[in-house]
């Protein structure tokens, strides 16, 4: 069951204090529709528990997200017709993460529907190898 933060808006929307157009809901995860769509459709899937990010989340329990993230995008594509479909997460506000209650984005994608993703650059002399040796696991 879900242990509620106070004043997170999503903990409050899973208790039903505040409503949502609900896609799916099982003992650990809560999905509904976001309030302010990229694209119709735009659903965020969440766990019950609050977990401010993919940092304070346990491996296991993502895995358990990410199996509704992935039965929702075909969901999506197949109730909506549309032909594929982005997945994101905001990890601290830095990224844009707005609400501190951890939620995957499901955005439903049209040809020609005019979202950008990110600019992408290049490396200077050196700079890849610096960074692999600074994140390699
Ligand atoms: P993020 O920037 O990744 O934290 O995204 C937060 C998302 O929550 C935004 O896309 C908002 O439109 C959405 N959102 C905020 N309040 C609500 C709400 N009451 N119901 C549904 N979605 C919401
Ligand atoms: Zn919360």
């Amino acid at each position: 069951m879900g242990v509620k933060f106070m004043d997170c808006i999503f903990c409050k929307i899973i208790a039903g204090e505040i409503p949502s157009y609900k896609v799916y809901e099982d003992d650990n995860v809560f999905a509904f529709l976001d309030i302010a769509p990229v694209n119709v459709g735009h659903t965020l899937v969440i766990p019950k528990k609050h977990y401010e990010n993919m940092e304070d989340i346990s491996e296991e329990e993502l895995c358990n997200l990410a199996r509704v993230v992935k039965r929702i995008g075909k969901s999506i594509k197949e109730g909506l017709g549309v032909k594929g479909y982005n997945i994101n997460i905001n990890n601290k506000e830095v990224a844009g993460q707005i609400v501190p209650h951890l939620h995957f984005h499901i955005i439903p994608r049209e040809e020609g529907d005019g979202l950008k993703l990110w600019s992408q650059g290049k490396y200077n002399e050196g700079e890849a190898e610096k960074a692999v040796n600074k994140i390699k696991i």
